[in-house]
Order: C-alpha cells, then sequence, then structure tokens
C-alpha cells in the first residue's frame, strides 16, 4: 500500500483485503489506463479507515458503484485546418457521478487526453466537488486536439465541431462544464456560442468559467490558484508559520499557476521560478508577473521569452529541472505526474516545507509517500485546487438568480470555502486516525459525503 502504511487494526485489515478486491477488478476492467489506475489507488487506500469504522459501505458495493462512471462518451470530431484539409479529433465527456448535483467538471483540451486520464480526472472530481459542499456531481471531458500553433479561426471551428456532437449530452441540470488545460475563457466562449445557437436559448448555466461579459462569475479566473494559496496559507497556519517571506516555486504559467503565484506575492512570499511545457525560469529578484500575464495570456508565447524582458533571469530547457530549485513551498500548478520520486527527494533534500497542489493529481504515489514520510505538510489536489471547481458553483448559483455578485464577495466566500475544505480534512484524519494526514482526511470527506447520499437514493 502506498497512502496507508500498514492495516493498523484487525477491522482495517479487512477493509483492505476488500479495496484490494475492488482495485483488482478496476485494473482487469480498465486494462493500461494507468493514470485512472493511480487515481483509484491513492482514494481506495485511503478509504480503508473509513470502511473498518463503517462496514456497511462495504455491505452496500459503495466502491464498486462509484468507481464505474454512470457514462462515458466518446465521439469524432471532424473539421478543416487553414489548408483547407480534413483533420479529425477524438471528444469524451466522461458523467461519472451525479448523485449529490448536476455532473461538473473541466474540457482540457491537450494530445495526450484519452479515456484514462479523462476517468483519473473525473473519479477525482466527484470527491473534490463533494469537499466543496455545494451541489455539483462529478464529470470531465477533452479531446485530444491540440490548441498550440493553430489559429483562432481553427481553433473556433474545431470547437463548434466539438460542440455539435457535445451539445446534447450537457445542460444548465445535466452537465456543466468549465475549463481547464488548453481551455480558457475564449475557448469556452466559442463552445457557449455554438450551444446557444443549438439550442435556441440562453442558458448561462450550462458553462462556468465564462467571461462576465455574458454572465461570467467575477473572480472565477482567479478562483484556482487563489483558492489553493487560501489552502496553504491554512496549513502553514496549522505548523504557526506564515506565508509572509516564503521561497515559493510554481510549476506551469496557466490559469492556476498564473493566479497562485498573484496571490502569493499578495501574501508576502517571493515566487522565484515557473515554467511552461518547454521549460522553466529562475529569477532569483522575484518573478515579474505582468511580464508572465503579457507573454502568456496576451501573446500566447513561450516562457522562454522572459529572459529577453528580465536579462539577469536563466531559462533552462525541460520541466522536471524546475524542482532542484531550493524553496520553503511548493505549488505543482502544470499537470499530472510533474513531480516523481527524484523530484520529491530533491525538494526534501533542499528544505522543502509546504507542498500544496494547484494541479491535479502532479504527485506520483511515491512522491506523496516521501512527502509523508518526511512529514512535509502536503496539500492534495483534490481539496487545494477545489477552489475553482467552487467558484464555479458560485457562478451556476448566480446563473441561476440571473444576478451577479462582486468580485469581493466571490472572494470572501472562496476563501471560507478553502478553510472549511482544510478542517472538514483535517477533522476527518483526526477521526479516522491519521491526524494530519490530507490525503487520507480529504478523500474521506468527499467519499463520505457522497457515499451517504448514494445509500439514500437506492441502488443506483
Ligand atoms: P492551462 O492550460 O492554463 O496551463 C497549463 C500549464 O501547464 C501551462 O503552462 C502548460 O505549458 C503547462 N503544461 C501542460 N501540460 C504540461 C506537460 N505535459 N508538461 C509540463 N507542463 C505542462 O491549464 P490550467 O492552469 O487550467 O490547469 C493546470 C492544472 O490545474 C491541470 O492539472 C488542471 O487539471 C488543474 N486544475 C485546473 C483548474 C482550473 O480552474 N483551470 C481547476 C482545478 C484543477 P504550455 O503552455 O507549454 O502548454
Amino acid at each position: 500500500m502506498a497512502i496507508l502504511k500498514e492495516a493498523k487494526t484487525m477491522e482495517e485489515k479487512v477493509a483492505e483485503h476488500y479495496v484490494n478486491k475492488v482495485y483488482r477488478t478496476v485494473i482487469e476492467r480498465n486494462p493500461g489506463e494507468s493514470e485512472f489506475h493511480q487515481a483509484a489507488r491513492e482514494i481506495f487506500d485511503s478509504l480503508v479507515p473509513l470502511f473498518a469504522k463503517y462496514p456497511h459501505y462495504m455491505e452496500q458495493g459503495i466502491l464498486e458503484r462509484v468507481v464505474e462512471p454512470e457514462r462515458m462518451i466518446i465521439f469524432r470530431v471532424p473539421w478543416v485546418d487553414d489548408k483547407g484539409k480534413v483533420q479529425v479529433n477524438r471528444g469524451f465527456r466522461v458523467q461519472y457521478n451525479s448523485t449529490i448535483g448536476p455532473y461538473k467538471g473541466g474540457i482540457r483540451f491537450h494530445p495526450s487526453v484519452n479515456a484514462s486520464i479523462m476517468k483519473f480526472l473525473g473519479f477525482e472530481q466527484i470527491f473534490k466537488n463533494a469537499l466543496t459542499g455545494l451541489p455539483i456531481g462529478g464529470g470531465k471531458g477533452g479531446s485530444d486536439f491540440d490548441p498550440k500553433d493553430k489559429s483562432e479561426g481553427e481553433i473556433m471551428r474545431f470547437i463548434q465541431s466539438f460542440m455539435t456532437e457535445l451539445y446534447r449530452h450537457i445542460g444548465p441540470d445535466i452537465d456543466v462544464p468549465a475549463g481547464d488545460i488548453g481551455v480558457g475563457a475564449r475557448e469556452i466562449g466559442y463552445m457557449f456560442g455554438q450551444y446557444k445557437r443549438i439550442r435556441g436559448a440562453f442558458e448561462a448555466g450550462v458553462f462556468t468559467g465564462k467571461s462576465p461579459a455574458y454572465w461570467g462569475s467575477l473572480g472565477r479566473t482567479e478562483a484556482t490558484g487563489y483558492g489553493a494559496v487560501y489552502f496553504a496559507q491554512e496549513m502553514l497556519k496549522g505548523r504557526g508559520m506564515k506565508l509572509r517571506g516564503q521561497t515559493v516555486v510554481v510549476s506551469g504559467s496557466g490559469n492556476v499557476s498564473i493566479y497562485a503565484m498573484e496571490k502569493a506575492q499578495a501574501l508576502g512570499a517571493k515566487v522565484v521560478a515557473c515554467s511552461d511545457s518547454n521549460g522553466y525560469i529562475y529569477d532569483e529578484k522575484g518573478i515579474n508577473l505582468a511580464t508572465i500575464k503579457r507573454i502568456k495570456e496576451v501573446e500566447r508565447k513561450r516562457i522562454k521569452e522572459y529572459v529577453n524582458v528580465h536579462p539577469h533571469a536563466k531559462y533552462t530547457e525541460g520541466c522536471s529541472g524546475i524542482w532542484s530549485i531550493p524553496c520553503d513551498i511548493a505549488l505543482p500548478c502544470a499537470t499530472q505526474n510533474e513531480i516523481d520520486e527524484a523530484s520529491a527527494k530533491l525538494l526534501v533534500k533542499n528544505g522543502v516545507k509546504a507542498v500544496v497542489e494547484g494541479a491535479n493529481m502532479p504527485c506520483t504515489l511515491e512522491a506523496i509517500d516521501v512527502f509523508l514520510d518526511n512529514d512535509i505538510l502536503y496539500g492534495p489536489g483534490k481539496a487545494a485546487n477545489a477552489g475553482g471547481v467552487a467558484v464555479s458553483a458560485l457562478e451556476m448559483a448566480q446563473n441561476s438568480m440571473r444576478l451577479p455578485w462582486t468580485f469581493e464577495e466571490v472572494d470572501r466566500k472562496l476563501q471560507e470555502i478553502m478553510k472549511k475544505i482544510y478542517r472538514q480534512s483535517m477533522n476527518a484524519a483526526e477521526e479516522f486516525g491519521y491526524p494530519g494526514n490530507l490525503v487520507i482526511g480529504a478523500n474521506i470527506a468527499g467519499f463520505k459525503r457522497v457515499a451517504d447520499a448514494m445509500i439514500v437514493q437506492g441502488v443506483i
């Protein structure tokens, strides 16, 4: 076992035997889907103490049911590129669990997208959404379309084709997508436009992460990054530490990363490095965020451009080297499995105090073990990056009311939600005998909310 070192009691041994049995069926039913297996392993291991204390979850077969998506849609996305050539991509939507609300989860456009990545993200999303305490089920979607180096026209045509199939599966009370890697406000705008055109109705609540120009929530763009830093603040507070004065390394330079850097800097931390999928920059004076925003958000160029503006900074090709930079706090905000065991050991050797996941599953199971074994504060993505989907749920609430909230109001609610997620996760960890272990705490707290609702809804 990875997360749970060994079963402590006879009850835990029974529960461990049970989760291993269910896990084996997951492997058999989903061959070759390594990311999905990894996400399932982490969650299953964490649930052993819960099943040991409350065996009725095992008797009700909740785990067997919850690990199987309610449905998964896979579809062809044909489109014509600027040279007049037909291109074909594959579209996905996994509608994982609708027990506590409409399916909710982002859409990712990246060449690596496949069924395994969709399922890992969708499975995680169920429990993350439950942790927010808001009425949202779990889902995820995407395509292996690569938006890099595509023209505006190509991106729009691809999205219009993508939505021409997806529109029939979504709706404000059915399934509410948002952004993820490769999908920001521009892409959401094209998706919403095509959805509205086909449906012939203005249903603002069908997407979140919209531009505030047509009822997107203020503060949604910032929510995941800000939320992760609020979560980090709570974790540090728990050990009598502050963010002010800490040295921070943030991977990525996309939506989550930029706003994690912004909030960390606003709270007095010094951010010295960030990256993209080609390499990373190190600026010992502290990253100039205005330059990053211009390069990545406005010009949509590569991070290495930074050194042209700030020649004292250093650019290095390759992503994983960023974890060799000594720091107090590491915020992985790019993609899955970006911190492996070797990078984790390096971070620990260089004195890292906290690792807080802005991205989904950025640490391998072995890396998580390294942090837990060395008593490093470790904030799992399911809890730490839940601020994005929480503000998405607030966007849905505003769309239903047809009334917008101010940025300050949304940000205040976000802070409360992040504190509550932290408290809930810590309390669950304590209650089930693993004090301070936020992986076990977050997984149990999220799972329990969904499982209890599943039980009262009958065998669904
Ligand atoms: P963006 O597309 O805005 O940014 C992603 C960043 O990560 C980019 O800098 C990108 O570099 C880099 N990146 C992407 N893939 C890789 C890779 N294979 N190796 C190294 N770097 C890579 O995405 P987001 O910021 O929205 O998402 C980042 C992470 O946060 C993802 O794990 C996502 O699932 C998670 N997340 C996002 C939420 C949101 O609200 N957006 C909510 C919760 C979690 P490049 O520019 O070169 O592609």
